[in-house]
């Protein structure tokens, strides 16, 4: 089990290390930030979305490495799918890092989201996690709208 706690980490490391999809993309017609202010994590989610697909996603911000590896992982998955499957990977992601430490989550279909399996021991690291999703749902729910701050 440690290594593969090592495993997990050292993918958390090289996406905060190294975020992928850190840019607003060419297209995106729909945003929205996000703010973790227990943690002091703060995005914005850029998506393209065109007939119902997500067809490119980025963020831009700044915050702990759980947050930002989290954001790059998302843009990576949701890239490319439908908007309905993105919901399903929310909810899939939602549950894996909510349930109760020691219950058994469905974490197949996930892929590499399934490193945030152990965020779910740290309580407050919840937030860092699931800020991104939050973000990109608010995101998708603009129906195509630009966002603005004011
Ligand atoms: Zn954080």
């Amino acid at each position: 089990m440690s290594e593969l706690r090592e495993l997990y980490q050292s993918v958390i490391l090289d996406h905060n290390k190294r975020p992928r999809n850190f840019r607003q993309p060419e297209g995106a017609n729909r945003s929205a930030d996000g703010d973790n202010p227990l943690c002091g994590d703060k995005l914005t989610v850029y998506l393209a979305v065109k007939d119902g697909v997500v067809e490119d996603a980025g963020f831009i911000g700044s915050g702990c490495a759980i947050s930002k590896a989290s954001a790059s992982l998302m843009t990576e998955a949701i890239k490319g799918k439908r908007v309905e499957e993105v919901e399903k990977l929310f909810a899939g992601f939602h549950q894996l890092v909510t349930a109760p430490p020691t219950a058994e989550v469905e974490s197949a279909g996930l892929g590499k989201l399934a490193v945030f399996t152990g965020v779910r021991e740290f309580p407050v690291r919840v937030k860092c996690a699931t800020l991104a999703w939050h973000t990109m749902r608010s995101a998708l729910a603009q129906g195509g709208a630009p966002a603005t701050t004011e």
